[in-house]
């Protein structure tokens, strides 16, 4: 049976659980996803979208692209560093 006491701490912790799971969601990084519904890739170094397909890197099998030549350069350099 629930004390008075242990009620309002069950409503504080499920506060404090909502609050939490709030903040998670907005700053988890998710697929970048634009207007149209299509998937945009995000460079992996600097973290903006990338549009065109032009530069490109292959790591594990997996494609990899970027902004601009020197965040490639930057991914080739160190790739486990901007993954997982
Ligand atoms: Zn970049």
């Amino acid at each position: 049976m629930l004390t008075p006491e242990g009620n309002a701490r069950e409503v504080a912790r499920m506060k404090l659980n909502a609050r939490l799971r709030r903040s998670r969601a907005v700053s988890g990084s998710r697929p970048m996803v634009t207007a149209m519904g299509v998937s945009t890739e995000v460079d992996p170094v600097c973290k903006k979208a990338v549009r065109s397909r032009r530069i490109v890197s292959k790591h594990d099998g997996e494609a990899y692209y970027f902004c601009s030549p020197a965040c490639k350069t930057t991914f080739d350099a160190d790739p486990a560093k901007y993954l997982g």
